[in-house]
């Protein structure tokens, strides 16, 4: 059998393909037994400037730390997953958007806890999150699920960064 691999090898944690495949499973899941469903959209900001400043190596161990806490913060059946550069999506089963939006609040503000050393002086990272919850009438597959935390995580990017937006299908 061929072996894929379901694990980002520079964080450690799931990669996109395997978000994609529970995803997928934990929808239909949550249809059928109409069952609450929540993500989180998690983008680290001015992800850039990191790198600029601090080097490409320095940039790794933030996307190291920040996998480390968005899997910190999940239960067992809980999915965190590295879903682009240093985009991260967390998976909450039976959990509805309010207590998802107190958990990325909650990673939030360990994230600005955690000091990292660059060249000369101390550093930290803050992140912006969307999340939002599976809403059976307007959501038809994952990608609308998705969409609705990735709209609300750009709007927590307008908005100033350093926060988290409930996203509604409604308002999409
Ligand atoms: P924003 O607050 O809008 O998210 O700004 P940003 O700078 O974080 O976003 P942008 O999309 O402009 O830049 C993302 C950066 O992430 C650029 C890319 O080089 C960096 N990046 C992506 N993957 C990796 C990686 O594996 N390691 C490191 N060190 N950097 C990465
Ligand atoms: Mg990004
Ligand atoms: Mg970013």
């Amino acid at each position: 059998a061929k072996k894929v691999a379901v694990t980002d090898a520079s964080t450690g944690i799931a990669n996109r393909s395997n978000m994609e495949m529970a995803l997928i499973n934990e929808f239909e899941r949550s249809k059928r037994y109409n069952a609450p469903l929540s993500v989180i959209f998690l983008d680290i900001d001015n992800f850039k400037d990191v790198n600029d400043t601090y080097g490409h190596q320095k940039g790794d161990d933030v996307l190291v730390a920040v996998a480390s806490l968005v899997q910190k913060f999940c239960r067992t059946n809980d999915v965190a997953a590295r879903y682009g550069g240093e985009e991260f999506l967390m998976l909450l089963l039976l959990q509805f958007v309010r207590i998802a939006f107190k958990i990325a609040e909650r990673v939030r503000e360990e994230v600005m806890k955690i000091t990292f050393f660059g060249n000369e002086w101390p550093f930290s990272v803050t992140v912006s999150c969307g999340v939002t919850e599976l809403n059976k009438d307007f959501m038809k597959n994952t990608e609308q699920l998705v969409a609705t935390a990735d709209q609300a995580l750009y709007d927590a990017k307008n908005g100033g960064r350093n926060k988290t937006i409930i996203g509604h299908p409604e308002n999409k």
